[in-house]
């Protein structure tokens, strides 16, 4: 069958259409500025990509756009929308209400609503989407699979924070986690690729994106996470600040005149890698070049990234009592061999070594650790997309 999937940011918009039999994708693009402007950019499979920009006031205009560059009569991926056999939504937020994933009904739209304050940014958008998608496409299908979702396995050691009680019971504020679609299908591939037995295995998967986090998989379940209430938490970030003192924020506030929208705005847009470069850039790609020409702040950026990896790294082991395997995933955990490298060199004491050789390879499924290392490090490409679709597809049929 063909699944799309679709994921709606606040002004944009991801799709691919995938033949679930196969598991290719027909065709796939995404629509951004909506609300702005608006521009789409569609490629079908084996195809240049081709751009249109056309008014997208909202979401419902976009996914308009969307299915009509599918069946377009030239290079349309499909003959007619009948050949969109369901629809994977990925949504941000899903509380403490999903633990997996859900056919859309009418009690599923209301809980996602509920989980609106949780996720402000996303779960707005997440809803329009899914009700543009239920007008334009009445018959077909909708499944919702939740970022959140494979972390609700945690125990309450780790995701109360140490707050009085009540704002948890009054508020729902506890750690949620995100990146969950990543973090299940890496860990399982992770096994798989290795050879270990998910049911018996100890995992940490470092989802090291633009967005990072990481994950403690045991037994196959998440059991502690880095990201929080909010993608703010865990991980020095492309922007984000990660873990950082809280009272940090009230010190921000007083010298820089910030109201509390203002510090939240520097926590999430003007941190992380990029505010420690000072402002040179959040993608490492950029960071790399400047260090290598003998940038002090680049090579502090990248330094304090990997370092916060490692430490988190260290603390799922013991959260764990041991790990069997290391994953790195995500555009820079499969594409960064400089941080790959400097996490492990801190890894030692758990008896990791680094096949360098390997190490130096970009973007492939692969075991870059030493054939004597204790425990396994692997590179796994990440794919959410599919990983909807394969979601998608076990609640349809
Ligand atoms: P997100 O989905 O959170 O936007 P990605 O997983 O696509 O993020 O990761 C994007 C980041 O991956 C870029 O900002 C960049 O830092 C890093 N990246 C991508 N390709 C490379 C590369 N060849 N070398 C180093 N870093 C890379």
């Amino acid at each position: 069958m063909n699944v799309l999937v679709i994921n709606c940011g606040s002004s944009s918009l991801k799709y691919q259409l995938i033949n679930s039999d196969t598991e290719q994708v027909l065709a796939k693009g995404l629509c951004e500025r909506i609300g702005i402007d608006g521009r789409l950019t569609y490629q079908k499979a084996g195809c240049d990509k081709e751009i249109t920009e056309a008014p997208m006031p909202t979401h419902k205009e976009a996914i308009q756009m969307v299915l009509d560059a599918l069946v377009n009569e030239k290079t349309g991926a499909i003959a007619s929308l009948t050949e969109v056999n369901a629809v994977g939504h990925r949504i941000l937020h899903g509380g403490e209400k999903f633990a997996g994933s859900f056919i859309i009904n009418d009690e599923v739209i209301k809980a996602v609503e509920d989980c609106c304050d949780l996720g402000p940014l996303h779960n707005p958008a997440n809803l329009i989407g899914i009700n543009a998608c239920m007008e334009l496409m009445p018959n077909v299908p909708m499944v919702g699979v939740f970022d959140t979702a494979f972390h609700q396995t945690m125990p309450e050691k780790a995701y109360l924070y140490g707050l009085p009680y009540e704002y948890y019971e009054k508020y729902r504020i506890r750690k949620y986690g995100f990146h969950g679609t990543s973090h299940s299908f890496v860990s399982k591939r992770t096994a798989e690729f290795l050879e270990l037995d998910l049911e018996n295995s100890k995992i940490i998967v470092a989802h090291l994106g633009n967005g990072a986090s990481i994950s403690a998989v045991q037994d196959g379940k998440c059991v502690d996470t880095s990201m929080g209430l909010t993608p703010l938490e865990g991980l020095v970030m492309g922007t984000r600040s990660g873990d950082i003192d809280p009272a940090v924020m009230e010190y921000i506030a007083k010298k820089e005149n910030l109201d509390m929208a203002g510090v939240m705005n520097v926590l999430n847009k003007k941190s992380g890698v990029y505010g420690l470069s000072g402002g040179l850039s959040s993608d490492f790609r950029d960071l790399e070049d400047a260090m290598n020409k003998g940038d002090k702040k680049a090579k502090n950026a990248i330094e304090v990234f990997s370092y916060r990896v490692a430490k988190y790294i260290g603390s799922y082991v013991a959260a764990m009592n041991g790990v069997d395997a290391i994953a790195f995933t995500a555009g820079i955990g499969e594409n960064a061999p400089t941080v790959r490298k400097m996490v492990m060199s801190y890894l030692g004491y758990l008896g990791i070594t680094l096949d360098e050789e390997a190490n130096a390879k970009r973007g492939e499924e692969m075991v870059i650790s030493t054939a004597d290392s204790k425990v396994k490090v692997a590179v796994i490409p990440t794919n959410e997309e599919l990983a909807i679709c394969r979601e998608t597809v076990a609640l349809v049929k």
